[in-house]
């Protein structure tokens, strides 16, 4: 990739966010400190080498959790309430740096920019949702069965949390997992992918601002930056009891397995293979744009990106056609350029994968329907651009059983009733998001029912890329399990205590049991 200058909107928008050309990757609130290998951060929209960060030795992230460990000391005791208002601070902050913030997103990781201001959004969102939160982290209160005793539940702050991301949302998931761990009372370390460290940067700015300004411990936000073996500090750290790891599920079987081994949490939001069931009684307008949007919207990297579209066979021919008409519109570009509506994948390794993927789809037997490839020339210099394609395939295929994070799109028709398609849709390893489209509310409501998708998102008329932050949000099977965001997801960062309080002067045992002395 090309090493250039960075352009001089882009250079406004990291002074606005306090990113240098070479940057201290490790951090506690406003003290950096790393001294470890230099990790380069090349945009996908360009090429261009944004900047670089210094990525974190054992040394350093002994003194992060150090510092990490005294803030919990201090931060578990501050009234729930209290610390919503940091979090409701925070939220502002990031209102008034929502522009720099999305546009840095979009040129790190290369999605549009109206997708990194969705981000943001997403981001402030959390924040609301945890404010009130922070007035609701109710237990439950229960009768007890011996006279004069009272029996609760309470939920308390669990610790260190760590976070581990991944480079599609860059900076909305470190925010779902800490607005709600700080609401908790939990400090939290984060790992941002190695592949957009400048998200994670800009982000520790905003929130070590808020903290200094308000003198609280530093310690109550930490970064960690570099690869792999920078998250495996966290899953063998004893001090850590509960690691959310995002990414694949190559990474989520490794990191389970690690925190499993010291009887650690794990919350993990790992890849998807999310289908549209598309029947006889569809809306194919409704369909079509959101079947384009989830299999084409941030290239197909989203972790809830439509991967496979199931369609029954009456309608099979119409909806492909629509498909095809709908992906000779596409714009691919810049996607900093509204205009554009697909954008770069992250790096070259990325496309080497989109281009084996649609190799094999060919081998495997399926047919391209809308050809792919690899776009060159002016405004495709990184390499990265490339172009959707659908190709039709079976359900058995072992590629189309595969997560390819790009925008490839498998049609694969199914005949007979809707519980054909769902058996299709559930017959993959992963479980994230799912979705029917219908007019039928016998069949909605079969998707819906126990025997319907094994998802852990199941949609109507709507398809299965995005999600709002009030639901909680993620996936079964090898998706992992965990559940961020919204409801009550809110749990995982807590331990539960049961209470027992006897305000009598005997002292009566359970069950009834006698023991006299
Ligand atoms: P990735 O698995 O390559 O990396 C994710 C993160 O894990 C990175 O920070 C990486 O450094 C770290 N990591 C990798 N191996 C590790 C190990 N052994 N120990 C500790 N940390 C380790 O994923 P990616 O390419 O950045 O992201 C794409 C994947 O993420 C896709 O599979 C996508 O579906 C998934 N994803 C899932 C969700 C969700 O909510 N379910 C959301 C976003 C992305």
């Amino acid at each position: 990739m090309a090493t250039a200058m960075v352009d001089s909107g882009i250079q406004n928008t990291l002074k606005a966010l306090r990113i240098k050309e070479l940057n201290e990757g490790s951090s506690t609130g406003t003290k950096f400190f790393s001294s470890g290998e230099v990790i380069d951060s090349h945009s996908p929209v360009d090429g261009t080498l944004i900047a670089r960060v210094r990525s974190t030795t054992k040394e350093d992230y002994e003194r992060i959790m150090e510092r990490a460990s005294e803030a919990f000391e201090v931060w578990r005791l501050k009234p729930a309430p209290q610390r919503g208002e940091i979090v409701r601070q925070f939220g502002q902050r990031l209102r008034e740096l929502k522009e720099p913030l999305g546009k840095l997103v979009s040129y790190e990781m290369g999605k549009s920019y109206q997708e990194g201001l969705g981000e943001v959004q997403e981001m402030i969102d959390i924040c609301d949702f945890a404010v009130g939160l922070s007035r609701q982290l109710h237990g439950l209160t229960m009768h007890s069965e011996r006279p004069g005793h009272r029996m609760y539940e309470q939920y308390h702050p669990l610790g260190v949390v760590g976070i581990i991301s991944a480079f599609n949302f860059p900076v909305a998931v470190w925010a779902w997992n800490t607005a709600l761990a700080w609401v908790c009372g939990d400090v939290c370390v984060w790992k941002p992918s190695e592949k957009t460290p400048l998200c994670g940067i800009a982000c520790q700015h905003i929130i070590a601002d808020v903290l200094k300004e308000n003198s609280l411990p530093e310690g109550i936000s930490c970064l960690i930056n570099g690869d792999y073996r920078v998250g495996e500090f966290m899953t063998h750290d004893k001090r850590i009891p509960l690691v959310s790891a995002t990414g694949s599920i190559r990474m989520g079987k490794i990191v389970a397995q690690a925190v499993a081994g010291r009887l650690g949490k794990s919350l993990l939001e790992l890849g998807g293979n999310n289908a549209i069931i598309v029947t006889p009684k569809a809306d194919i307008k409704m369909t079509v744009i959101g079947a384009v949007f989830g299999a084409v919207g941030t290239a197909g990297q989203r972790c809830t990106s439509t991967r496979r579209l199931i369609v029954h066979e009456s309608v099979y021919d119409k909806v492909k056609e629509a498909l095809i008409a709908a992906y000779g519109q596409l714009r691919i570009g810049n996607p900093l350029d509204e205009t554009n509506h697909v954008g770069p994948l992250i790096d070259r390794d990325a496309v080497k994968m989109y281009k084996e993927a649609l190799e094999q789809v060919v081998a495997q037997g399926g047919k391209i329907l809308v050809e792919g490839g690899v776009l060159e020339g002016e405004g495709y210099e990184s390499g990265c651009y490339v172009k959707p394609a659908i190709a039709e395939a079976k359900n058995t295929f072992e590629i189309v059983q595969h997560e390819t994070f790009a925008p490839i799109l498998y049609l694969i028709p199914y005949s007979g009733e809707v519980e054909n398609a769902i058996a299709l849709q559930n017959g993959v390893v992963q479980g994230l998001s799912s979705a029917i489209m219908t007019g039928d509310l016998r069949e909605a409501e079969k998707f819906l029912s126990a025997a319907g998708s094994d998802c852990g998102i199941a949609n109507v008329n709507i398809g299965t890329s995005g999600a709002e932050i009030g639901g909680a949000f993620g996936g079964e099977k090898e998706t992992g399990g965990g559940r961020e965001s919204g409801s009550d997801a809110w749990k995982i960062y807590m331990r539960r205590q049961t209470n027992t309080i006897n305000y009598t002067t005997e002292l009566p045992l359970a069950q009834g049991i006698k023991f006299d002395l």
